[in-house]
């Protein structure tokens, strides 16, 4: 597995498993595939209501914990010099660790601020060896790097074949800050699956639409983290490495961008009103 070298000097597989709407009760089995089928990124969140689950798989796997790339994030609800500490211990304690490898703030909301400072304070006590945000489009990124001491050592934001993030990929090439994927597969929406362009290239490498997707963003130095509960798309979803997309390919690929989110508006007021106001069991 390709890995990348981030900032902090961590070292992070190019490619990882996320667990966002994964039944709380089906994420254990579902990461204890995943470890199985070769994954060793995991991405997690407070805010997903599953860490003992993945804790859980953590320690039946065995796997020994410097072989593991664990990354939960901090909700809005704990942001604060004061709060995110807490949230810290209780997201290391659902996940029975001692240490994490990356700490993402989750939303731009809040005080941030706060965290980030106490977030910083985290990673120089040794107890994440690297921190991070998530959804910072890039005049927040820019803000967040200007005003504080460390620079976040990753911005995961949403990143697939339909919203591609070059401006922000530039922004944060930079600065040092790795880009990572949420929804690498578009969430399965947006026409992925059957769209020409995807379906010709996959067909002309004998692969499927989805490892096409995937590949394309390793091959920009994208960190993708796709999600399944399927052991056969799992592993699927990890064989990229044996293939490669031509430069005509990827600049077939670019076409596609359509410069937005189908997601979510980071930038609609309700929405942020909404993400404020949304508490979890963290
Ligand atoms: P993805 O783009 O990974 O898409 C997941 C969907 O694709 C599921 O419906 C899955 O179905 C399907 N799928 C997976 N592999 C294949 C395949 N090979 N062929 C066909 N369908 C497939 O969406 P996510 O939202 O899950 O994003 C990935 C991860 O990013 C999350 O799990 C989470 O860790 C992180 N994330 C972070 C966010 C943030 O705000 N920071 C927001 C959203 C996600 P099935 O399970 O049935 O296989």
């Amino acid at each position: 597995m390709p890995h990348v070298t981030l900032n902090a000097g961590a070292r992070m597989p190019l490619l990882g498993f996320g667990v966002f709407q994964i039944p709380d009760d089906q994420t254990q089995q579902a990461v204890e595939a995943a470890l199985e089928a070769g994954y060793r990124l995991l991405d997690t969140a407070a805010a997903y209501e599953n860490e003992r689950a993945v804790g859980r798989a953590i320690a039946a796997s065995g796997i020994p914990r410097d072989e593991l790339f664990i990354t939960t994030k901090l909700w809005v609800q704990d942001h604060g010099q004061d709060s995110a500490p807490r949230a810290f211990d209780r997201s290391l304690d659902r996940l029975g660790l001692d240490h994490l490898d990356l700490y993402l703030i989750h939303q731009p909301f809040g005080d941030y601020y706060g965290a980030w400072r106490a977030m910083e304070k985290l990673h120089k006590d040794g107890r994440a060896r690297a921190i991070g945000v998530s959804n910072f489009y890039p005049d927040r990124l820019a803000d967040l790097i200007t005003h504080n001491e460390i620079v976040p050592a990753v911005n995961q934001i949403e990143t697939h074949v339909f919203f591609q993030r070059t401006a922000d990929q530039k922004l944060m090439r930079e600065h040092g800050v790795q880009h990572e994927s949420w929804g690498p597969l578009a969430q399965s929406g947006q026409g992925l699956f059957d769209n020409p362009v995807l379906v010709d290239i996959a067909r002309a490498h004998d692969k499927t639409v989805a490892q096409i997707a995937l590949r394309w963003l390793i091959q920009r130095e994208v960190v993708a983290i796709p999600k399944s509960v399927r052991p056969e798309r799992m592993a699927e979803n990890l064989d990229l490495f044996g293939f490669q997309l031509s430069d005509d390919e990827m600049a077939r690929i670019a076409t596609l961008d359509t410069g937005a989110s189908r997601a979510f508006d980071h930038h609609d007021p309700e929405g942020v009103k909404w993400l404020g106001s949304t508490r979890f069991d963290t």
